[in-house]
């Protein structure tokens, strides 16, 4: 976490669809933060990228763009990029480039259930690895000797990217830890001391997995006087998913490699509603990109339909990795307190709210 200054700039890169609408919301609500001492001056530089700037200037993600945020952002924000449904030549995703160009190693996705919403109750965060597993796309297609097709995919786990993406569950969640003292304890779903979930399938892929397992686990072994207060447990891949379901109110924070992360994040998803509920972050060493997880919603854009929920979150996500843990309570706080209300909501929600009204009632609690 970054060392309390007085300024703080932030990128916002709306791109395609209703991140036109939710990256301004984000950003009122930025502006609508009560000042207390910690709490930064806020300066905001609008930055080009997507689909749509590409088909009318040629590139997805211009120079201007990665240069600024390297050299005057302390974070941003992405809103979505519409993907098309068929392959563009010269076209590749700016989000994919933003995090390899800054090293943003792993995705984090907080999934939470809102208190006294009658929803299952679970408030987990989830790292996925972002760099490697499968999703290297090593894949060949070999013939067999009947000439039958046989595909093939190589799978890489590093000690480097597993320590990293360990090291970030276990400061993630002494960080929760921080966060949470900041909520009256009425309201926290998590009581117990902070705890990270290794997944793993290491009983079959003693190789892969065994050392992503190995190193993870070592990540707390090595650094006792940093993690001791941390409690560790692990959970192999198909048992999460049962359990996740389940008991979703058993994990804290949940460390998973690429592929799992992907998938078990999506269900996580799925227990708490709307897709434009659900933030994430691109987060790095030196850098931390937050992203509504949803996309650019072709069907719903322009029409003040869309959920600014996801975004506003993701702009909490990202104070959180800067090191405003007070001010991103306040935000989370105040969205709770909207939808726990639930008088003022959107379309997806079952509500007849524009896209302006929840931003401006969430602005109203803080
Ligand atoms: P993309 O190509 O950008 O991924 P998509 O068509 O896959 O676009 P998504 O954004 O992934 O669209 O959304 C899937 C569905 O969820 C759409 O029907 C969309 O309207 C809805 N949706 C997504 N985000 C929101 C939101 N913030 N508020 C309301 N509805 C949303
Ligand atoms: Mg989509």
């Amino acid at each position: 976490a970054a060392a309390h200054s007085n300024k703080v700039t932030i990128g916002l890169i709306p791109a395609d669809g209703i991140g036109r609408e939710v990256i301004p919301a984000a950003r009122q609500v930025l502006e609508s933060l009560p000042k207390a001492a910690s709490t930064p001056r806020f300066e905001f530089i609008d930055l080009d990228a997507g689909f749509e700037h590409f088909q009318k200037h040629g590139v997805a993600l211009p120079d201007e763009t990665l240069a600024r945020l390297r050299g005057e952002c302390q974070g941003a924000l992405f809103g979505a990029v519409s993907s098309p449904s068929h392959k563009v030549a010269g076209y590749s995703s700016p989000i994919v480039a933003l995090r390899k160009h800054l090293d943003l190693y792993a995705n984090v996705r907080p999934v939470a259930s809102v208190a006294g919403s009658g929803q299952k109750q679970l408030d987990m965060l989830i790292i996925r690895e972002n760099t490697e597993c499968l999703y290297i796309k090593q894949e060949r297609i070999e013939t067999d000797a009947n000439g039958q097709k046989v595909a093939w995919a190589d799978r890489k786990i590093s000690e480097f990217a597993s320590r990293r993406a360990g090291l970030m569950a276990f400061n993630m969640a002494l960080m929760r830890d921080k966060l949470r003292s900041n909520i009256p304890a009425s309201e926290r779903l998590w009581q117990g001391k902070p705890k990270v979930t290794i997944v793993h399938k290491s009983n079959v892929l003693s190789v892969t997995d065994g050392l992503w397992r190995e190193t993870v686990r070592s990540v707390k072994e090595q650094n006792l006087d940093r993690f001791g207060g941390v409690d560790m447990d692990e959970q192999l891949v198909d048992s999460m998913v049962y359990r996740m379901f389940r008991e979703p109110e058993a994990f804290d924070v949940v460390v998973a490699p690429n592929l799992y992360g992907d998938i078990i994040s999506d269900g996580a998803a799925a227990l708490v509603g709307s897709l434009g509920l659900v933030p994430s972050a691109n987060v790095g060493d030196n850098f931390v990109v937050g992203e509504p997880v949803h996309g650019s919603a072709p069907d719903i854009a322009g029409q003040q339909k869309a959920n600014p929920i996801a975004a506003i979150r993701s702009a909490g996500l990202l104070l959180e990795h800067m090191g405003y843990s007070a001010e991103a309570a306040n935000i989370y706080q105040a969205v709770d307190g909207v939808l726990r209300e639930g008088q003022i909501k959107t379309p997806d929600l079952g509500g007849k709210s524009t896209t302006q009204e929840v931003t401006d009632a969430i602005c109203k609690r803080l």
